[in-house]
């Protein structure tokens, strides 16, 4: 017996549907009726893709119109009790207020509020990162008094209309003790675990009426499997997996995004029918898995990739397929490593995609396929479906042979780069000196992260040049008038420190991107973030390089406006890895170092060029932390390498910064302090510059600037607030060491509020100089 499946289906649409609905929705320009419409649509549509690539059953329960976890936290009805919702509230409606809070003007068109200072109503559920992922969900809230209550409606709903195709379906829901974990405790003193004994008579009730309504499967989705988890947790799972055994439906335990790893015997021993695992992200595990699990389990494997979008080498897999089958006795699921909401809906006619690379790819629809073909291939033999696995081999071939991947002059340089490239020539205190010889700035310099406001006739200008009507030469000098404008803000509002604006950008990622070698974009590869956003991540497919300066003429451009310094603006090395589909054939430390010399390129064409101050942005170095803490020291080790490549390569007195978002850094100080950067900005206002404390107590070394105002929010504070804020940074960091600047990039706000708060700002650092 071979069964396949999937553990879920992206739901936004081939062609954003979801997106436009709901977008349309909240604009009030289409009643719920309407949405429904759309989202009725959208399943049927992908149960018949699921049908269509015979599938062993179609999976239910993974669409939601804006979150998943939401679903969980009304299925067990512990919404949270700040939202006030009234009986007679339909479920969707609570559903977006969850989501999106509550304006105290409930008239307006409500932006997620996430909690600020600002904001006079209720606001919306924080929104976190899903595991490693770029999907972002909404957090459930547990509290000493939270009470659960089922409320299956949805999801029996959607369980009736997949059964209409009369195929067998799976249910998928989040397990229990995943649900808890990913949710925040809200009460002092208490431990959200303690609510497992209350929600899992919850689980059996929906369990017992999904068999009723004739279920056989049920997926339940235990990732945090694949996490480090305090003893509690891991005893937890054999009490909560005994309590659900008495119930009369078969439970597919899955786990994904990495190895079982100490937590595998415990997987394995559990009383559930069968176990997925992920054997793209933790290769070496199913040889494990085959040793452990018994016999009388079913075993999933997680063979296609769910988290990227190469093209299965269907080859290697049948190898690893058949050793599997051969060692459960002929029995074995195929799946997706995990959820394929993490790729786009499909790739294999994108228009921006070439020929070339449109056979190297797979997204979703593509992949449901491949698992068709794995299938019969193990059934009835390669030769059954040998024109498919021609079709893949060859695929497979031209890209590991491809001169577009593979660029000798790439790896010549990556064998020969020095050992010292990521060295600065001087320690930090000699350059601190040679660029305050240099730069002769003010105690308390102020500057800004980057980009300035993305405005409308620059967003136009864009998409005009793109659609062909705009000629590039026209676009050149509107951009060049839009730096000028922004030079001439920023001279007039005192800024010590002055950056171009980054108004020829379209994303910190893409613009860049764009520019080398390796990187492909499609035109319809939209991943969910959250909600009704997604992404379009690039596609990194071979060795990069840059063939050309990137922004060596910008930079110079503004720096000629103006006698202050200008300060050059690059992303790093592992943003770029972070925020792309990164090639799987070599390891990601190699495709980081790749980046890092083309970065280096462009900081050494900067200083060339005059450029006195270099920004290298990492927002993403600490999102990149693999999910095991075992696994942190070797990626930060060549992380931090690769930032230090890109930045190393210029003399004593150019300075380099680096800018980090809002994150926890208190566990990687060392790797933070090991980048070197000559200052570093940080995002730090929302928390009240508690985050800058662990900087002051791990004594980090060089300069800081802790952003003073929140950027997210349109509201300008006055300069005593940021008076306050830098008075509390200069107890842990010492005054002479500090920048003064906002939390990050203005390019959300509009000119009048970069300008006012920005004034706000330069006040501030004029009046705390004097007390200097
Ligand atoms: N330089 C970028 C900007 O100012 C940084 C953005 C980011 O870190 N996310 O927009
Ligand atoms: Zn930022």
């Amino acid at each position: 017996m071979i069964q396949t499946h999937i553990l879920g289906f992206p739901r936004i649409g081939a062609q954003r549907e979801l997106k436009t609905a709901l977008e349309q929705h909240w604009r009030g320009e289409l009643d719920v009726a309407g949405l429904e419409d759309v989202g009725r649509q959208l399943r049927q549509h992908h149960w018949q893709l699921q049908r269509d690539a015979g599938l062993g059953f179609l999976t239910v329960g993974d669409f939601a119109y804006y979150d998943h976890v939401a679903n969980h936290i009304q299925l067990w009805g512990c919404e949270p009790a700040r939202f006030g919702f009234a009986g007679h509230e339909p479920a969707l409606a609570r559903h977006f207020k969850m989501a999106r809070g509550v304006d105290a003007d409930a008239t307006s068109g409500h932006a997620p509020c996430q909690g600020h200072a600002t904001c006079t109503g209720t606001h919306a559920l924080e929104m976190t990162k899903w595991f490693d992922t770029n999907y972002h969900y909404l957090v459930p809230e547990f509290a000493a008094d939270t009470r659960f209550s089922l409320a299956p409606e949805r999801l029996l709903g959607e369980l009736a209309e997949a059964q209409a195709f009369g195929l067998p379906v799976k249910p998928v829901l989040i397990g229990p003790l995943t649900f808890l974990w990913l949710g925040k405790s809200k009460s002092a003193g208490f431990d959200r675990l303690d609510l497992l004994d209350s929600l899992l008579p919850l689980y059996a009730d929906l369990l017992i009426r999904m068999a009723a309504a004739g279920v056989q499967w049920v997926q339940i989705d235990e990732p945090i499997l694949g996490l480090d988890l305090p003893p509690a947790w891991t005893q937890a799972f054999e009490h909560a997996y005994q309590a659900l055994r008495r119930v009369d439906v078969s439970l597919l335990l899955t786990t994904y995004f990495g190895g079982l790893g100490d937590h595998l015997g415990l997987a394995c021993r559990l009383p559930v029918a069968g176990l997925h695992v992920d054997a793209i992200r933790a290769p070496g595990e199913l040889a494990n898995v085959l040793e452990t699990l018994p016999l009388d389990r079913e075993l999933s494997v997680g063979i296609v990739d769910g988290r990227n979008v190469w093209r299965t080498d269907l080859d290697a897999a049948l190898g690893q397929l058949r050793t599997a089958l051969e060692r459960r006795g002929g029995r074995l699921w195929l799946a997706p490593s995990c959820s394929l909401l993490h790729v786009p809906f499909s790739l294999s006619d994108d228009t921006a995609l070439d020929e070339e690379l449109r056979r190297w790819v797979a997204g979703a629809r593509e992949k449901l396929a491949e698992l068709q073909c794995l299938k019969r291939a193990l059934l009835k033999g390669d030769a059954a479906v040998a024109s498919d696995l021609a079709e893949a081999r060859a695929a497979i071939q031209s890209r590991r042979q491809s001169p577009r991947v593979h660029r000798p002059a790439v790896s010549a340089r990556l064998a020969q780069l020095p050992a010292h490239a990521d060295r600065r020539p001087s320690a930090f205190s000699r350059r601190q000196r040679l660029q305050r010889d240099r730069l002769k700035l003010p105690p308390l310099p102020t500057t800004t992260i980057g980009s300035f406001p993305q405005t409308a006739s620059i967003r136009a200008a864009r998409a005009a040049l793109k659609r062909g009507t705009l000629a590039t030469e026209t676009y050149r000098e509107a951009m060049q008038q839009e730096i000028a404008q922004a030079v001439a803000a920023q001279e007039q509002l005192g800024l010590d420190v002055l950056v171009h604006g980054e108004a020829e950008r379209n994303d910190m990622v893409e613009y860049f991107g764009e520019l080398l070698d390796g990187y492909a974009f499609s035109a319809n590869g939209w991943v969910q973030s959250y909600g009704s956003r997604c992404v379009k991540p690039p596609l990194l497919f071979g060795d990069v390089q840059r063939p050309a300066p990137m922004t060596v003429a910008w930079a110079q451009h503004a720096q000629s406006l103006t006698k202050r310094p200008m300060k050059g603006m690059l992303t790093g090395p592992i943003t770029m890895l972070q925020w792309s589909f990164v090639r799987d054939d070599q390891p990601r430390s190699i495709t980081a170092l790749q980046l890092a010399l083309a970065v280096r390129d462009e900081v050494q064409d900067l200083e060339a060029a005059g450029i006195a101050i270099i920004q290298v942005d990492e927002p993403a170095l600490r999102e990149g932390l693999p999910l095991r803490q075992a696994d942190w020291p070797p990626y930060l080790e060549w992380a931090c390498r690769a930032f230090r490549v890109a930045t190393s390569g210029v003399r004593d007195d150019t300075q380099v910064h680096t800018h980090m978002c809002y994150a926890e850094f208190n566990d990687i100080l060392p790797a933070i302090a090991s980048l070197d950067a000559d200052v570093i900005t940080i995002e730090t206002s929302r928390s009240d510059m508690e985050l800058l404390r662990g900087f002051g107590a791990f004594r980090y070394p060089n300069e800081i600037g802790p952003g003073v105002y929140d950027i997210h929010s349109p509201r300008v504070p006055d300069s005593d607030e940021m008076i306050r804020l830098l008075r509390k940074a200069a107890e842990v960091v010492p005054a002479e060491r500090l920048w003064v600047n906002p939390d990050c990039g203005l390019k959300t706000r509009t000119w009048a509020e970069a300008t006012a708060a920005l004034q706000q700002m330069v006040q501030a650092a004029k009046q705390l100089r004097d007390e200097l």
